[in-house]
């Protein structure tokens, strides 16, 4: 029996990363939101270990990234091969993502489960926020303008009804919401089985106070597979083994972690064993009438590069302003339709990238990566959508870039120190944000003057700014809330009014 309605704008389902982020984003947007998750207790699997700079500056921004800094594994960043834990280093590679030349902020290294903890204690610091752990998504169905939902609360096995205006599913690789819309997932579901161990041992002997980010131990690496990755992932000496394929029914998993680290009388606690198959894949459509989906719903990616967490706060990034300019009344349906058109190419190309590699990791032929670079997988995706005035810049994303910044109409309005030791990232956060230098008064005027969209205007006077941003010093650049380019005139106009409201127009689909 079901009792109860609650009303709620959107209606988020799911509570890990992209959820989480998504609850905080609405909330800082002054936009009310329900969040359910049929979880009650963390996973013993650590999942993800890796969050790149864009998901930081976005924390930032946020207010979350000194908390978690005080959590951070303090790794030595980049990857080591080794033949096993106790031999000297083959080859050693740096992978940071994150140069802190074009970004304020350096990608982080916690373990999922601490990361979750800490963006579900900001999500709660919000009166505009419901967090409802313990609870599932039953249902759903379309109605009018929205959806009506069945959830249950798992301890009381009651039932209720959600009615919302948008639901956003972040219900994960396997999302329920995706399968019940028959939304199909594109590129392949299966690049090879891992078994995965978590387990606690004393490595220090070994690893040094501040392990590598990643061991590939090779050892055990067959004609077709590459042995084991070895990844630290709490400072209590907790660890996650992965090695392709299953491990025997007879073998005490304990054993094999002695084996793979070539430790015979390594004293190994086994915290949890799972199996799971990478995939590479991107959802053929991300939204459905006022469904969308976010993270791991909409793609799912070997953890080559480590994305999955990154790619699923970026998603809701994109999504959180647009409705909150709908539900303010400045932005339309064409807005909404906006997230699928920009997000699905950059997650088709996120699932290329990442298939690619993890092929060329476990494979066993390490022949050579010609993708793009990580710097550029994480903050080089350029928006081409109806809402971006472009402005004729060539393609800033093509296959095998390496991350240059740039204010090309689309992509991620570069970081630049300010004179007070502030970003301009910092700038970039719940309304539109025009800069301009010194000599563009007339745009500033203008925007003074433009009506129906907020839009902050900032005078940046470091000389670097307008060759960073591609502009004379009587140009102008406005910037999206979440930090994107919208638009760009590389000089003065004789009818700065005129261009600025189109600008904003164009830029809101209104
Ligand atoms: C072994 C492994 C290693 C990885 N390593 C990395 C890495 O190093 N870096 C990285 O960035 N990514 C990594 N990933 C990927 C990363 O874990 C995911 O990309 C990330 O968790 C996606 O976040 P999400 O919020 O979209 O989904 P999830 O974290 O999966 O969250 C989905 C949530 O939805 C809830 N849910 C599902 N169905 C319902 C329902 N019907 N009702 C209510 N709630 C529901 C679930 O309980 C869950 O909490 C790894 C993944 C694996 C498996």
């Amino acid at each position: 029996m079901t009792s109860g309605l609650v009303e709620t704008p959107v209606l988020i389902v799911g509570g890990g990363p992209a959820g989480l982020t998504a609850s905080l984003l609405l909330s800082r947007h002054g936009v009310d939101s329900l969040l359910i998750d049929k979880r009650i207790d963390a996973s013993p699997l650590p999942r993800a270990r890796g969050v790149h700079s864009r998901a930081m500056e976005i924390l930032r921004v946020c207010g979350v990234e000194p908390d978690l800094r005080k959590v951070e594994l303090p790794i030595t960043p980049g990857a080591e091969w080794r033949a096993d834990l106790t031999s000297p280093p083959l080859r050693e590679d740096v992978l940071s993502a994150g140069p802190t030349t074009v970004s304020p902020c350096e990608g982080l290294s916690v373990s999922q489960d601490v990361f979750e903890a800490v963006l579900r204690d900001h999500a709660h610091g919000y009166a505009h926020a419901q967090l409802r752990p313990g609870t599932l998504l039953d249902s759903f169905h379309p109605v009018g303008d929205g959806v009506v939902a069945t959830v249950v609360e798992q301890a009381s096995g009651r039932r209720v009804q959600v009615r919302a205006r948008w639901m956003i599913a972040a219900d994960g690789a396997r999302s329920g919401v995706r399968r019940h819309l028959r939304v199909a997932m594109n590129g392949p579901d299966d690049l090879g089985q891992q078994t995965m161990i978590a387990f606690r041992a004393d490595l220090s002997a070994l690893t040094g106070s501040r392990p590598r980010g990643i061991y590939f131990l090779t050892a055990t690496a067959t004609a077709t597979a590459t042995g084991a990755a070895l990844i630290w992932t709490h400072a209590d000496d907790r660890w996650v083994i992965s090695q392709p394929g299953p491990i025997a029914a007879d073998e005490d998993p304990a054993a094999v972690v002695r084996r793979i680290l070539g430790v015979a009388d390594l004293t190994v606690q086994v915290l949890a064993t799972s199996h799971w198959t990478a995939g590479a894949q991107s959802a053929a459509q991300y939204a459905q009438g006022p469904v969308f989906l976010a993270g791991d719903a909409a793609h799912r990616f070997p953890p080559a590069g480590a994305t999955g967490v990154s790619a699923a706060m970026h998603d809701v990034h994109n999504l959180a302003w647009k409705i909150a300019a709908v539900v303010g009344g400045h932005g339309s349906q064409q807005l909404l339709d906006s997230y699928a058109a920009e997000r699905e190419p950059v997650g088709r190309r996120n699932a290329d990238e990442t298939g690619t590699a993890w092929m060329r990791i476990f494979n066993g032929n390490a022949a050579p990566f010609s993708g793009r670079g990580l710097a550029q997988l994480d903050m080089g995706y350029q928006y081409t959508s109806p809402v971006v005035v472009g402005d004729g810049s060539p393609d800033t994303d093509p296959p095998n870039a390496d991350y240059q910044p740039t204010a090309t109409p689309g992509c991620r309005a570069p970081h630049l120190w300010l004179a007070d030791g502030t970003s301009t990232i910092d700038l970039f956060d719940q309304r539109f944000v025009l800069l301009t230098a010194e000599p563009g008064h007339a745009w500033r005027d203008a925007a003074a003057h433009a009506t129906g969209v907020p839009v902050d205007s900032h005078v940046i006077t470091e000389p670097n700014w307008p060759s960073l941003y591609g502009v004379a010093p009587d140009g102008a650049v406005l910037v999206r809330p979440d930090g994107h380019v919208a638009w760009r005139s590389r000089t003065s106009s004789t009818d700065p009014v005129k261009d600025i409201q189109t600008a904003l127009t164009t830029s809101t689909g209104s």
